[in-house]
């Protein structure tokens, strides 16, 4: 099947379509009294690809969990895809979802269901979400599968299959329902180190063929070989950002000295 046969009519559903993939303005986000990000603002362009680094606990997976809104924020807006987050979406599930189809997400520990083969994780949310029929879905499944060179797993259940080829599966499976944007949080900090290279030449391909990504990591050469920009958390906040060389040969605030002598 190829890739560009499924489609979805996006443009009746959204209030405007430009180059900016994700726009972030003056967003804050408590947990309960605690204000995690402060004032996060963030122009995201198509094609991008962004590493986001920073200290344990200095916000970077809360940030992109308001992306697609596994996280709610209280203030400023984030528009994706142009539609936007709004703080008070509580009763708007409809938005929610749109985003949601639109954005990818690949986390740490893989999160596939561990009761369905991995074709049956790759084809569920195509079935139910975006309403395809099942034969239509497994093969645009095996399509991803191949390209993550793991099609003969499709009929295994992710425990049969190692850390690195179950991440490539949740690849694969973000993948399935075409989405604009991927997010990744740290997807190879749970991998042995003779795995995590796979996952990541998976990234490197999917950046070369001009996905959007915005990758939490602190694979520093994947950086480097990757992204056109690196930012820096830190309690909260963007400290710093800047192409990959600048950031990390000319680093400008001391926080992000002291990290990158701790990281590197
Ligand atoms: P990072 O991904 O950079 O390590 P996180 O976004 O996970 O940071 O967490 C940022 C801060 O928010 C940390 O201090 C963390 O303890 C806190 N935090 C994360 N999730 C929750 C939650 N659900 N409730 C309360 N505090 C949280
Ligand atoms: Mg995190």
């Amino acid at each position: 099947i190829s890739a560009g046969e499924f489609t979805v009519d996006a443009s009746k559903m959204k209030v405007s379509r430009n180059d900016i993939a994700v726009e972030i303005i003056g967003m804050h986000k408590w947990y309960n009294d605690f204000n995690v990000l402060k004032d996060i603002n963030l122009k995201v362009m198509r094609g991008e690809r962004i590493v986001i680094c920073g200290p344990s606990g200095s916000g970077k997976s809360t940030m992109i969990r308001c992306i697609n809104r596994l996280e709610e924020h209280q203030k400023g807006s984030i528009v994706v895809d142009g539609i936007e987050l709004t703080s008070d979406l509580a009763n708007d599930r409809r938005r929610i979802y749109e985003v949601r189809r639109e954005v990818g997400m690949v986390f740490q520990h893989f999160n596939l269901f561990p009761h369905l083969t991995i074709l049956q994780n790759c084809t569920l949310a195509p079935i139910s979400t975006r309403k395809m029929p099942r034969k239509a879905a497994e093969e645009l499944a095996m399509h991803f599968l191949e390209r993550v060179r793991i099609p003969e797993q499709a009929h295994k259940y992710p425990g049969q299959l190692s850390g690195g080829q179950q991440q490539r599966v949740a690849i694969a499976r973000a993948l399935c329902m075409k989405p604009r944007v991927m997010l990744f949080d740290e997807p190879t900090s749970a991998l042995d180190p003779e795995m995590v290279k796979e996952v990541l030449e998976t990234m490197v391909g999917l950046a070369e063929e001009g996905m959007t990504m915005l990758c939490v990591t602190h694979e520093m050469g994947f950086a480097r070989k990757v992204a056109n920009r690196v930012i820096f958390m830190d309690k909260g906040q963007i400290v710093e950002q800047n192409t990959p060389d600048e950031f990390f040969d000319n680093p400008q605030n001391e926080r992000t000295k002291i990290f990158l002598s701790q990281i590197i």
